[in-house]
């Protein structure tokens, strides 16, 4: 196997050889910020859209991240092309860097910024044809007042809870409520339903990511003609939808079959989500940031 190559503190290192310190604050505390992206045949996806939202997460929480937009896609393009990747999923990590054992962020003088490429897929890959059988489960998202979801930050508790949740039901996935009981979104990824011509997803107040993928999603259902909303929806308009579908970066669009052991529609992905899928497998390629390859300029204009 080809050795992997991970961006750290400045420089490439191999993948056994890439660590942080135990005093830095992402590490201590999840101090930190993160976007996950994706990279379809050389094409990144909104690129620019995902460091939007990454500087975005950085200034909501006073971390200043010590590169320009510019010089992230140039590490990004970098790591890809030194991992010779062409389909690849990015995982960017922002975090506070090395402190003292206090919470004060004060005393972290750097931020330490990591990149990951490599192949990723979450879930089998059978299940993109198959579908999803998942579970809404007793852990509740934190409330976006307290903690708003528009933050992606290195703090993922509430997520794995929901990841344990699920693997405790036999489960790949499952759908948290929010505080009042309305359906939120999965561990790391959004959620649609269809009823008829209408396509919802739970609005971002809810409790929501507000998805690259999810917006990609709503762009494309209202080009097919479709009515898409967001809307507050329960277990109920689930449990009675036509289909069910996730929607991620890691997870990218994904039919749901069964939830809390009730079968959508005829328990096979329904012709709407495949629509979807295939419109957002074309568009990945279509929309996407193309690689320069080593010998070009590294720069993505
Ligand atoms: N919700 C959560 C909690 C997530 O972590 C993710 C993954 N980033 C998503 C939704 C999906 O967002 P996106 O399509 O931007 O990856």
């Amino acid at each position: 196997m080809e050795e992997q190559w991970i961006y750290i503190d400045g420089s490439f290192v191999p993948k056994h050889e890439a660590k942080i310190s135990v005093y830095d604050h992402g590490f201590l505390y999840g101090d930190g910020v993160f976007e996950g992206i994706r990279v379809y045949s050389r094409n990144i996806f909104r690129l620019r859209e995902h460091l939007t939202r990454l500087y975005d997460s950085a200034k909501s929480i006073m971390l200043s991240i010590p590169y320009t937009m510019d010089e992230l896609i140039s590490i990004i393009v970098e790591t890809l092309n030194k991992n010779q990747l062409t389909d690849a999923y990015i995982r960017l990590i922002v975090s506070r860097g090395i402190g003292n054992l206090g919470l004060d962020p004060a005393s972290c003088s750097n931020p330490q910024l990591i990149v990951i490429a490599e192949s990723l897929s979450i879930f089998p890959r059978e299940l993109y044809n198959t579908g999803l059988e998942i579970v809404t489960v007793a852990t509740r998202r934190s409330r976006s007042d307290v903690l708003s979801p528009k933050v992606k930050s290195l703090n993922y508790l509430n997520n794995i809870l929901v990841k344990i949740e699920a693997g405790l039901a036999g489960v790949n996935e499952a759908l948290m409520l929010n505080d009042q009981g309305y359906v939120a979104e999965g561990s790391a990824d959004n959620v649609f339903i269809i009823k008829g011509k209408n396509i919802l997803t739970p609005p971002g107040y809810v409790g929501a990511l507000e998805g690259i993928t999810r917006n990609a999603i709503m762009e494309l259902a209202s080009r097919l003609g479709y009515q898409v909303k967001e809307e507050p929806f329960t277990r109920h308009d689930v449990y009675t939808a036509d289909e069910v579908f996730l929607t991620g970066t890691a997870a990218e669009v994904i039919a749901v079959i069964k939830v809390d052991g009730r079968v959508i529609g005829e328990g096979i992905p329904g012709p709407i989500t495949n629509q979807l899928l295939e419109a957002f497998r074309e568009m990945v390629v279509i929309e996407g940031e193309k690689v320069p390859s080593v010998n070009e300029n590294a720069t993505v204009s």
